[in-house]
């Protein structure tokens, strides 16, 4: 039987927590959560894919809940979209993700994290992560921002003045959960991305499946001729990683690279000895 412990949140449904308690006395937790240091962050590798070699993490935050354990972002994020504390919550990730950058003290390696919609129309976005590379002493080109393609959609000048604005500032522009949106090829012209994240939709049978093989190899492809680098997520099994290995990709992240884990995990593994 599986005992109770550090990963009890994976054994609960998504959206259970959430369905236990109403929006308002969600919101108001949450409230608390954050002022009370509740939050943490966990860190995913981020793997160069032909050698498994670590070349950064995605940030990833949890909510360590002080009667129901930690819970992952199924339980909350929707809740903190909805009420705005997505902003100060995801202010707060940026900030303790490149702290933590800075600690870890390794040259060369990356993080990533993820904004919200709120969060790339909050018009102090720019400002923060200008202040929070400042404080935390990273180089711009680690960080790079994740957003996804309904961002983008909204009005579509907006956007593109947002992200040019954080390019200027030296940081890196991901697509995160590519081909899930309601994509259209244009922006990728328009807009100054360097990242392209395939979701995990296309990954789980790209090895089984001529289409989704097709669909990835396409995309690599079209990345390829923008100069943009991809990275393929949620990769599980040893198949899917050859076959995204064959197809192109760059980097990769899954399960089968290492899970989200704590930053003391992730300073084990810089401490390892290189794999031949
Ligand atoms: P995402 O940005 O697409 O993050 C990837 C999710 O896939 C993570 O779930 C990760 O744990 C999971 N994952 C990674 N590898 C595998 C794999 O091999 N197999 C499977 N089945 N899953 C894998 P997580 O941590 O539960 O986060 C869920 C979502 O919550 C994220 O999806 C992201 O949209 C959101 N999120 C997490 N942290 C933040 C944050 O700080 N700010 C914002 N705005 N959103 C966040
Ligand atoms: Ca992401
Ligand atoms: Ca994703
Ligand atoms: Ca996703």
């Amino acid at each position: 039987a599986k005992r109770q412990g550090r990963n009890a949140y994976a054994r609960f449904d998504p959206g259970m927590y959430a369905s236990l308690v109403n929006e308002a006395q969600l919101r108001a937790e949450m409230e608390t959560a954050l002022a009370a240091d509740q939050f943490v962050v966990h860190y995913q590798p981020v793997v160069d894919l032909p050698t498994q070699r670590l070349t950064g993490v995605e940030a990833l935050v949890r909510w360590q809940h002080p009667s129901r354990g930690l819970l992952g972002p199924q339980h909350f994020i929707d809740t903190a979209e909805d009420s705005g504390l997505i902003v100060p919550l995801g202010r707060w990730v940026l900030r303790e993700s490149l702290q933590q950058l800075a600690r870890w003290d390794r040259p060369g390696l990356k993080v990533n994290v993820n904004l919200s919609a709120r969060q790339f129309q909050d018009a102090a976005l720019v400002t923060d992560v200008r202040d929070a590379l400042a404080e935390s002493g990273v180089e711009p080109a680690c960080l790079t921002l994740e957003i996804t393609e309904s961002m983008l959609l909204q009005d579509i000048d907006v956007a593109a003045d947002t992200l040019h604005a954080l390019r200027r500032l030296g940081v890196r522009l991901a697509i995160d959960d590519f081909g899930t949106g309601y994509s259209s090829l244009n922006y990728l012209k328009r807009l100054p991305v360097d990242i392209i994240k395939i979701d995990r939709a296309f990954v789980t049978e790209v090895a089984t499946d001529p289409e989704d093989k097709a669909l990835v190899d396409a995309v690599v492809g079209l990345s390829q001729a923008l100069r943009m680098q991809t990275v393929a997520e949620g990769i599980e099994t040893d198949d899917q990683w050859t076959e995204l290995r064959r197809l192109g990709c760059d980097f990769g992240q899954g399960y089968l690279f290492g899970r989200p884990v704590g930053p003391a995990a992730i300073e084990l593994l810089l401490s390892e000895p290189a794999a031949a």
